[in-house]
């Protein structure tokens, strides 16, 4: 999709346009840089991960309710944490809460495999639907807790939490390869800063507070319990 010819585009109820301007405008224009980041975006059209939702709404700079008390990603925040987890096309990535689908077919275009697990059965079951519907074959989902990571599929190229979780305990860590990166939003209920953890050796693990961000809270043995 040619992203600079949406300033021409008059139709503004064709999802095209609101998709090329939402790669202008919020993510090349805050910087992001990766183009196999920003051709994934290109790639996959968000409006069907937030049905019953207008274009304007679901390509707009915020994160978009998909039921159940959850949320989509803002775009921007989707695509710092892709770029920052710096993904390579064989790398195989545990995503920790589905949500509607959309991140996960994000990383579809960009890894080899994706595996990503939510706890809510009715969020897994229509992001199942719309990931089977693009044709997405290399993305396996699974219904539980995923605070405690995925150990049978371990180990992960990377890891990537969609909420916010109080720590990363020691048992998903150890899920990381050697050279994997982690990122999740760690710290307070109500507000957290993006973590990139990587394990650079077999007990060694480098930490990086990469800013700050608002995710919904992770659930489950390692989420919060409130
Ligand atoms: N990545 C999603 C997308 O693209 O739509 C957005 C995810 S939403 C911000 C966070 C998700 O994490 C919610 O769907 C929530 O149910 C899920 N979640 C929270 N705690 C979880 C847990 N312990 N295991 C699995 N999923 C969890």
């Amino acid at each position: 999709m040619d992203t600079d010819g949406y300033r021409h585009e008059q139709r503004r109820d064709s999802a095209d346009y609101w998709l090329a301007k939402m790669v202008v405008e919020q993510l090349r224009a805050r910087n992001i840089r990766d183009e196999r980041v920003l051709a994934a975006f290109t790639k996959v059209p968000r409006h069907l991960f937030c049905p019953g939702v207008s274009l304007s709404e679901t390509y707009g700079d915020h994160p978009v309710e998909i039921g159940c008390d959850q949320t989509i990603s803002q775009p921007y925040m989707v695509a710092w944490m892709l770029e920052s987890a710096r993904l390579r096309a064989g790398d195989r990535v545990l995503e920790i809460g589905t949500g509607s689908g959309y991140q996960a077919a994000l990383l579809a275009q960009l890894v080899a495999r994706v595996f990503s697990v939510e706890r809510i059965p009715e969020l897994l079951n229509a992001a199942r639907e719309r990931l089977t519907r693009l044709g997405l074959e290399n993305v396996t989902l699974r219904c539980g807790d995923g605070s405690v990571g995925w150990p049978d599929q371990a180990p992960f190229d990377a890891i990537l939490y969609t909420a916010a979780a109080p720590e990363v305990p020691q048992e998903v860590r150890r899920q990381l390869a050697i050279g994997g990166r982690l990122l999740a939003p760690v710290g307070q209920r109500h507000h957290q800063n993006l973590l990139r953890i990587e394990r650079i050796a077999e007990e060694t693990y480098r930490e990086e507070d990469l800013g700050g961000c608002v995710f919904v809270p992770l659930r489950g043995a390692f989420g919060w319990r409130d």
